[in-house]
């Protein structure tokens, strides 16, 4: 049997068992059957949880690149991996068959090498979404160099931080980004990161909106003449399994950012697996993922996923609501899009439009429909299943994160029976436990307990770059033995994965553990409210109390605030009960978010608090002005 793909229902549970029972030999099939190797692997897994000391398929040689386009040549050379659909719909889309990115990534390889780069270096990207990104990233995982991805909205002293931290030896930028109706100096910005980065000796800028920009004599290059010089031809790096693949550094919401760092083999079985699975990935698709390849979501499911599985994917550069909101849809018409995956905000950001912007665009290819990043309240899903799914298509609410590299918990479409803001059953492979305070494993059903995982997975981070410590004490001390999510979770009586926040938000009010998501759903399903956001603050008598951030929707802003608040509380007691009522209710115009599109709630914490000294790390804010009016309107 093979476990690369589950077909049906009965053999979810055979493959998940059989995963359990032997992982080794579960793991060892997959990656004997699905991939090109140069070398197999003495040993499957080699693991100590307490030290945080994982590896997979030990002494194998491979390169990821090899597996991503080389092996896809004979068969499907001429087949499209990568459609760019520009940020401005006049501007032409771009179709790259597998061959042409292998001449384009063979030669971004060789200018690397000739630019003095060699296996183990670092080599921050800082790109908007074109097609150079994509070449760069794999240019460097087949020459051995680790990339370090920074999203192109990041602000130069954000940059500054990544690239000391990694100590990368070359910035691959641009010299602009079209971002809706504005334009971005991106090389300005790299400018000014760098003044404070010695290890920096090259920048090499690619043309995208031909602005003016100042080039640094030794420093600076463009690189369209030297890919122009370039032999469409490269000998890929023999690399071992545990060599490194990439750093990224996570979204940060929740403090300082960490540098993830993820391997070569094992990153790659799994980034291919769960895509093939969740996607249901068939070989005509044409398979669009909207997030920024500067998150992990584009690094395994842009480019590394779907390319290992041989398809089509689609790289946008804009933004959902340029030239007008119907543009996710146009361009899911436009390209006869089959999958598409995106996260609760662009969805709720586009439930809040006229419906219209939706229907007037033909959806009829889509097959499966995802969401990834946050809990999706139940409205939105609702809103997502109807009006873009047109019921017809699975939602994939897929739970992972940074760390785990690739998706952990997630129906599988067209076999598990979807729930809404239910993450439903982990993928064979992966061992999800609940634990309680008392580090035992949690048995019973709708009790929420800590989201952990007991056997390690191939696609898992290793370490966080230059401070094993840390990624000791943040995922493997708390349960020892076990790797520590950070989120919350319960699970229903068919054994159904709900996600319920992140532990840190989950508030123990009157000894009573409330997550915030289920809360904020209830919240969310008043007729008056957009969104909101709920707190603990402490309480003299129930230890903890609620705090709710509410923004109001058009038609809530007329009405009486007083009678609102009450309105909600009630429907509150009548959805979850009657401690679960907010304490506080301040209506706010926006809530502070990262750039990714998630509630920062370590902010609203503190000034729910009564604490305005120490935010943190605020460079990842989106709407860092929110922050100065939120404390203002404290109640
Ligand atoms: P940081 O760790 O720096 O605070 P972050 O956790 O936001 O940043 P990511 O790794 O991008 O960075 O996000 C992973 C987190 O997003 C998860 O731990 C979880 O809290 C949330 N998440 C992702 N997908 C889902 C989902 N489908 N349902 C609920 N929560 C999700
Ligand atoms: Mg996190």
């Amino acid at each position: 049997m093979s476990y690369y793909q589950v077909k049906n229902l009965e053999q979810y549970f055979k493959h998940y068992n059989k995963s359990i029972r032997e992982p080794r030999k579960f793991w060892d099939k997959i990656a004997d059957e699905n991939f090109t190797w140069y070398q197999k692997w003495d040993k499957v897994v080699e693991f100590d949880m307490q030290e945080a000391d994982v590896k997979w398929f030990l002494n194998a040689k491979v390169n990821i690149t090899k597996n991503c386009i080389d092996r896809h040549l004979a068969k499907r050379g001429n087949k499209t991996a990568i459609i760019f659909e520009p940020n401005d719909p006049k501007e032409e889309a771009q179709h790259i068959t597998y061959n042409e990115l292998y001449d384009r990534v063979a030669k971004m390889a060789n200018v690397l090498r000739e630019q003095g780069i060699k296996k183990g270096d670092r080599v921050c990207i800082y790109l908007p979404m074109i097609p150079e990104l994509a070449v760069s990233v794999l240019a460097c995982a087949r020459i051995g160099a680790v990339h370090s991805v920074i999203f192109a909205g990041f602000s130069a002293s954000a940059v500054t931080t990544r690239v000391n931290d990694s100590q990368c030896k070359m910035v691959i930028t641009s010299d602009g980004a079209y971002r809706g109706n504005k334009s971005i100096d991106l090389k300005g910005i790299i400018d000014e990161a760098l003044e404070k980065c010695p290890t920096v000796e090259k920048v090499l800028v690619a043309k995208r909106t031909n602005a003016e920009i100042n080039m640094k004599t030794g420093r600076d290059l463009w690189l369209q003449p030297l890919l122009e010089a370039a032999v469409p031809n490269n000998v890929a790096e023999i690399m071992d399994a545990e060599d490194p693949l990439f750093i990224l550094y996570t979204s940060g919401s929740t403090g300082k950012p960490k540098g993830m760092l993820h391997t070569t083999a094992g990153y790659m079985v799994f980034a291919a697996y769960t895509f093939k699975n969740i996607f249901n990935y068939e070989e005509n698709d044409i398979y669009w993922c909207t997030a920024d390849i500067g998150w992990i979501t584009g690094h395994s499911y842009i480019l590394y996923g779907p390319l290992l599985n041989g398809a089509t994917t689609v790289i946008f550069e804009g933004v959902p609501s340029y030239p007008d909101f119907g543009r996710f849809w146009e361009v899911i018409d436009k390209h006869k899009v089959t999958q598409f995956y995106t996260a609760p905000t662009a969805i709720r950001s586009l439930a809040k439009e006229n419906s219209e912007w939706v229907e007037k665009h033909d959806l009829s290819t889509l097959k499966v429909i995802g969401s990834v990043g946050e809990p999706i309240n139940e409205e939105a899903w609702h809103w997502y299943n109807n009006h873009v799914g047109k019921k017809r298509c699975p939602i994939v609410d897929t739970w992972w994160q940074t760390e785990t590299g690739g998706i952990m918990i997630s129906p599988l479409p067209f076999i598990t029976p979807t729930k809404p803001t239910y993450a439903t059953f982990p993928l064979p492979g992966i061992q999800a436990v609940l634990m309680d305070e008392k580090r035992n494993e949690i048995e019973d059903n709708q009790i929420v307990g800590s989201l952990c995982i007991k056997f390690p997975w191939p696609g898992m981070a290793r370490t966080i770059w230059g401070d094993h410590q840390r990624f000791k004490e943040t995922y493997f001390t708390a349960f020892p033995g076990k790797y520590f999510t950070g989120d919350g979770a319960l699970r229903d009586e068919v054994g159904y994965y709900r996600i319920t926040g992140r532990v840190d938000d989950v508030v123990i009010v009157s000894g009573h553990n409330l997550g915030t998501a289920p809360i904020e759903d209830a919240i969310n399903e008043h007729p008056a409210v957009a969104e909101s956001a709920i707190v603990g603050f402490p309480h003299d008598i129930k230890g903890n109390a609620l705090y709710g951030f509410i923004i109001l929707k058009e038609y809530g802003e007329s009405r009486d605030r007083a009678n609102l608040a009450n309105e909600i509380n009630q429907h509150i007691s009548g959805h979850i009960g009657p401690i679960a009522k907010l304490d506080k209710i301040q209506f706010v115009s926006g809530l502070p978010k990262t750039r990714s599109g998630k509630i920062m709630r370590r902010i609203l914490r503190k000034i729910a608090e009564g604490d305005f000294s120490n935010f943190g790390d605020t460079t990842t804010l989106l709407n860092p002005e929110i922050v100065e009016e939120i404390k203002n309107g404290r109640i």
